[in-house]
């Protein structure tokens, strides 16, 4: 087996918009065939891995990378990781492999997802990722913690990684700076 990425995927990622030295960088990080996208499973941690890398690139990339299975969506619209299964937040059924953010589920009607507010740009919608500005959601109950990281200046891509990594502890402080800061 090849231990790299072929030279059409390798011509496809710069199609994307990445430069020589990130695709260079991506494959020293370990990513050699397409299937290692789905460990690094999103834009953000794909940003991490390559320096310099824009959240736009990235996205565009891992929507390329996770679009295996499925037909591209119409209009560039955002696709779900197709490794993640997605269950209807109202009935928990479980919803088809080409199911897509936005779509209905089958089983009771409703939109299956919840609909998120960016900690960035403050717009919602469905899926994993905002429309608007492309930052990863983060969950409705960590919301004000990522304005808070925000407002302190850390970088749009960085703060649902940081969000993740934080212990209950960590978090417990920060909302003891949101508390503050509401005074
Ligand atoms: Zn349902
Ligand atoms: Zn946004």
């Amino acid at each position: 087996m090849a231990s790299t990425l072929t030279v059409l995927e390798q011509n496809i990622l710069r199609a994307k918009g990445m430069t020589e030295p990130q695709v260079k960088a991506l494959i020293e990080a370990g990513v050699t065939a397409r299937a290692d996208f789905r460990t690094v499973k999103d834009a953000g941690t794909l940003c991490a891995l390559v320096e310099g890398l824009s959240a736009e690139v990235a996205k565009a990339v891992m929507d390329w990378a996770m679009d295996e299975a499925t037909p591209a969506a119409g209009g560039g619209g955002v696709v779900v990781d197709s490794a993640d299964v997605v269950y209807c937040v109202h009935c928990q059924a479980k919803q088809p492999k080409d199911y897509k953010s936005g779509d209905l589920c089958g089983s009771c009607g409703k939109q299956a997802e919840p609909i998120l507010t960016c900690f960035w740009c403050a717009a919602s919608g469905p899926g994993r990722f905002c429309r608007a500005c492309g930052a990863q959601f983060i969950s409705t109950a960590e919301l004000e913690l990522g304005v808070l990281l925000k407002r302190e200046g850390l970088a749009k891509d960085d703060i649902p990684a940081r969000l993740e990594a934080m212990s209950a502890a960590d978090k417990e402080v920060l909302w003891g700076r949101v508390r503050k800061s509401r005074r």
